[in-house]
C-alpha cells in the first residue's frame, strides 16, 4: 500500500460529514467540521476535518483547503484552551497506517494535556459516554461563541 492510499468515500469521517453516523459536533461551516473524538486520549480530545477535501492525508490536499483547515484547527484549539483550560495542547496528525493513521480522511487531533494525567491510548479502548462528550463539548462551544 502506498503512503497515501486512494480516498475511500465510505470512510467513517465521510459518513459523519454526510450525517450517516452521529457525532458530537463542536463547530461547522461549509468547509470545516470539528467534533469530539469518541475514543478520547484526554478530556476534550477533538478532531478537525475539511468537509469538501477528499484527501486521505497531508499530501493529498490542495494548499488553499489546507490553509482553511489549519485556520479551523487554530480556532477550535482556541476554544479548547479557553473552555477547558488545559495545561498544554497537542496538535497531532498521522500519515499512513504504519504511522498510526486509522481513518483515511485527513484530520487534525486537538489533544488537551493536563499536568499529572497521562494520555490514553491512540484510537482504542472503550468509547466515551455521549453525555460526557456533550458536557465537554458544551464548554468548548461556549468558549468559541465568546471568542
Ligand atoms: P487516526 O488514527 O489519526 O486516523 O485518528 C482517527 C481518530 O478517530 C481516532 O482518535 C479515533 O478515536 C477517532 N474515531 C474513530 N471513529 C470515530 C467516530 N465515529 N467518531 C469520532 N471519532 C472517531
Amino acid at each position: 500500500m502506498s503512503l497515501t492510499p486512494a480516498y475511500d468515500a465510505e470512510n467513517i469521517f465521510a459518513k459523519i460529514i454526510r450525517g450517516e453516523i452521529p457525532s458530537v459536533k463542536l463547530y461547522e461551516t461549509d468547509d470545516i467540521l470539528a467534533f469530539m473524538d469518541v475514543f478520547p486520549q484526554s478530556d476534550g480530545h477533538c478532531l478537525v476535518i475539511h468537509k469538501r477535501a477528499t484527501a486521505t492525508d497531508l499530501f493529498d490536499i490542495d494548499r488553499e483547503m489546507l490553509a482553511s483547515l489549519m485556520a479551523g484547527v487554530q480556532k477550535i484549539a482556541g476554544g479548547v484552551k479557553d473552555g477547558l483550560k488545559p495545561d498544554g495542547i497537542r496538535i497531532v496528525q498521522f500519515n499512513g497506517a504504519p504511522a498510526g493513521q486509522t481513518v483515511f480522511h485527513l484530520h487534525f487531533h486537538i489533544i488537551p494535556v493536563y499536568e499529572g494525567r497521562a494520555l490514553g491510548a491512540h484510537a482504542g479502548g472503550t468509547p466515551a459516554e455521549a453525555s460526557a462528550l456533550e458536557e465537554l463539548a458544551d464548554k468548548i462551544r461556549s468558549a468559541l461563541l465568546k471568542a
